[in-house]
């Protein structure tokens, strides 16, 4: 039967080998049997429903979280000749009767549907009136409480298929399942653990880099500059920040898109397609882009802002070289960020478990930003401690040829110097009082006059913002929050100041002259 499988994959889809995992899934499916299906991002999970559907008799159901997704994947399908339709809110009531009406007379062979669909009796009523073989849960970690996306509604189908009057086989896919993530949804579904199809996570053709301490606006700029030719997404945080750096991109003459929730339907559509058809080349966007869409040619995915955990950060960096090509997945890591994500784990939950497991998480993301191991490895065995430790060699982490350096000395005159500016003032300011400036605010404020004025004034200002930030990461020192926020050393700097403990970091060995004692 995997033959004939292969022979649709031929006919429709035009192409000639099943990727790996696929073939797997699909004979399992072919089996009769329940089947979870793991695969990264672009690895091709629609297909592994798509071609049983085609064998099976009747009509399959897909569920899937996002109405832009579905109305893709039913273009796509249509454009193959496959009978496919997809019921969601966005149809007016007379779409929805007739389209109700084919389905109840087996015109389609797949209809993709939204969750709350279950919900409504009279869809269970049209369901039991057709042959249904086959139901496919995409993006199943919405159905886990454990997921990074989870969906009440996903979770209540499970009662819904109670009140079905025949069993269908079940299809679950995600890209992106912990092991907790994958426990509950075979769980849920009654899927059994040698059902089960992972195909590794790596993701070879993908670079993943980890950038700390740059300006990020300076960084971006001469990044697209240097990318000129080539396509790809800049996440950020909030609405705000996208609109911010939107408006920024634009004044300097690149082609850039821009997509969050606070943009109406037809807005974010018009966005969509301006990025998915080469139109625009860089999207600017919240997480709400992205779900399903399938751009090939995604050369690089730019990470503005920390995301909130690793599941989240591999699904958005994930969409960068579906094609298989060379593309990397940057991100630009600051401190701040963090607060950020610690505010929204506070606004999202009251649950004091659910809180711990997300703030956990987060840190989880933060180590990611600070491993000197392997990106691609640390990605790996986050999702599978199972997995062997490997070098990608292409990581921010594997090509980072720089050897370790005490920076002890460099470290005591910056926590003195921030101590002697009496703990109220930013990272900036702090630098150009140790690089000597001339600033007319330096000398208003007296700083001139301390003893560690100048004292690193054989480095640039950035190489000191840079230490500041490595202390900052490393919790030698802690920022406040706010808008302008204030470095304060913490107790883990006491023993350096001391010289009782020494201080390490990779860089590249520049002596500290014209240095004179700490006082
Ligand atoms: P995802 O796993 O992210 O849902 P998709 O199903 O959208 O991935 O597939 C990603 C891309 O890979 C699509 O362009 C799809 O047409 C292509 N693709 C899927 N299967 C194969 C295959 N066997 N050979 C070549 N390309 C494939």
């Amino acid at each position: 039967m995997i033959n004939e499988a292969k022979n649709l994959l031929n006919q429709y889809f035009g192409y000639t080998d099943f990727r790996s995992g696929q073939a797997e899934i699909i004979d399992n499916i072919l089996h009769q049997r329940n089947t979870l299906g793991i695969l990264p991002t672009g690895g091709g999970k629609s297909i592994c429903f798509q071609i049983p559907a085609l064998l099976f008799q009747g009509t399959t159901i897909v569920i899937s979280p996002l109405i832009s997704l579905m109305k893709d994947q039913v273009d796509a399908l249509t454009a193959a000749d496959i009978p496919a339709t997809y019921i969601n809110s966005s149809l007016t009531q007379k779409e929805l009767q007739d389209c109700l009406y084919d389905i109840r007379h087996g015109v389609y062979k797949l209809v993709y549907v939204a969750p709350e669909r279950f919900d409504s009796d009279y869809f269970i009523d049209v369901l039991n009136s057709i042959q249904i073989p086959l139901i496919a849960f995409d993006e199943a970690h919405c159905i886990s409480q454990w997921g990074h996306d989870f969906r009440p509604s996903y979770r209540s189908i499970v009662s819904s298929l109670k009140k079905l009057n025949q069993q269908p086989m079940i299809v679950a896919l995600t890209a992106t399942a912990t092991q907790n993530v994958a426990d509950e949804i075979r769980n849920l579904l009654h899927i059994g653990q040698q059902d089960t199809f992972k195909n590794g996570f790596a993701r070879e053709n993908l670079s993943f880099n980890v950038i700390k301490g740059a300006n990020k606006r300076d960084y971006i700029l001469s990044y697209l500059k240097e990318h000129s030719k080539e396509s790809g997404i800049i996440y950020t945080s909030s609405r705000k920040e996208t609109d911010g750096l939107y408006n920024y991109l634009s004044l300097q003459g690149f082609s850039v898109a821009k997509y969050h929730a606070g943009l109406s339907e037809f807005e974010r559509k018009q966005a969509q397609e301006q990025f998915v058809y080469d139109e625009k080349q860089i999207m600017i966007a919240t997480n709400a882009f992205g779900m399903g869409i399938d751009k090939s040619n995604v050369r690089f995915v730019l990470h503005y802002n920390l995301p909130k955990n690793l599941e989240a950060y591999y699904q958005e960096a994930g969409r960068a070289g579906r094609d298989g090509d060379e593309s990397e997945c940057i991100l630009l890591f600051s401190k701040q960020d963090i607060q950020l994500q610690k505010f929204l784990i506070e606004q999202s939950t009251f649950d004091p478990e659910i809180r711990e497991q997300d703030y956990n998480k987060l840190n989880q993301m933060i180590m990611y930003c600070h491993t000197e191991e392997c990106l691609q490895s640390y990605i790996i065995q986050y999702f599978d401690p199972n997995e062997t430790e490997m070098k990608c060699k292409k990581c921010s982490s594997c090509k980072d040829t720089r050897e370790k350096v005490e920076i002890t000395r460099e470290a005591q005159m910056i926590f003195s110097c921030c101590k002697r500016m009496g703990e109220r003032f930013g990272t900036t300011l702090i630098a150009q009082v140790l690089k000597g400036s001339n600033q007319k605010r330096i000398r208003e404020l007296g700083f001139d006059q301390l003893s560690t004025y100048g004292l690193l004034r054989s480095q640039s200002e950035k190489e000191i913002v840079d230490t500041i930030n490595y202390l900052l990461t490393e919790d030698y020192m802690q920022l406040t929050d706010g808008k302008y926020p204030v470095v304060l050393l913490t107790e883990k700097s006491i023993p350096v100041l001391k010289g009782e403990t020494t201080v390490w970091m990779k860089k590249s060995k520049t002596p500290v002259k014209e240095a004179r004692a700490v006082e």
